[in-house]
């Protein structure tokens, strides 16, 4: 079964969301304020976290920038400040998502299963793609850099494969956000610049001059050199 933890500090918000992710067939656990929530994400494991930001004791920007590094499931940042920087910075401090206040239970679930859908990637075709150092074992979901595993979220992960199935081949914006993101995202560029800026950081050599994960004008991505 699912399990999802929800971390929100308004009483009549966190009910509504826990019976609309229990009528689904969803687990819940809930958390009233950063603190607890933190322990929750110390003490057990979840397939999704919905974290609020403003939050009492521990806000939510503290608790992202916790799990920096560790093995966590995806956060969908839920947030009554809908501004383009506070998306930037969520996606910057490794949430998966982000949902402005007010949302629709249709547009929770969405997302739910979206990120669901990435994390639980069915093993790829029995390939391994080269370049720069880095390899990629599409069948194991494995990526090595110089001989060494890399760790990265499902969503770092399943842009880095969304690109290198295609190796050397540039795709666009919007083939990207669907195949990575789900069939209800397109437009959302910011997700794949921060996304893309994450995975240079991991895996290039020079994340300021890409080899691996390229941008190629206004068109879109490739991975490695042209083919
Ligand atoms: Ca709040």
């Amino acid at each position: 079964m699912t399990r999802i933890l929800i971390v929100e500090d308004d009483p009549a918000l966190r009910g509504s969301i826990r019976s609309t992710l229990e009528h689904s067939g969803y687990e819940v656990r809930t958390a009233g304020d950063g603190a607890a929530g933190a322990r929750e994400l110390q003490a057990e494991t979840y397939d999704v976290v919905l974290l609020d930001i403003g939050l009492p004791f521990i806000d939510g920007w503290r608790i992202l920038g916790s799990l920096e590094g560790r093995r966590v499931p995806p956060v969908i940042v839920i947030s009554a400040r809908g501004d383009e920087r506070d998306k930037v910075r969520a996606l910057d401090l490794g949430a998966d998502d982000y949902l402005a206040k007010p949302f629709g239970a249709d547009e929770l679930l969405a997302r739910i299963r979206a990120v669901l859908r990435r994390t639980q990637t069915a093993p790829g075709p029995n390939v391994v793609i080269k370049a720069g150092g880095v390899t990629i074992d599409l069948a194991g979901g494995v990526v090595l850099r110089d001989g060494s595993e890399l760790r990265l979220s499902p969503t770092e992960y399943g842009l880095l494969a969304a690109l290198a199935r295609h190796s050397g081949q540039v795709i666009d914006h919007r083939t990207l956000l669907r195949e990575v993101w789900g069939p209800s995202y397109g437009d959302e560029r910011n997700y794949l610049r921060t996304f893309a800026q994450r995975l240079r950081m991991k895996l290039e050599q020079d994340p300021k001059n890409p080899k691996i994960i390229v941008t190629v004008g206004s068109r879109g991505y490739r991975f490695g050199p042209p083919a």
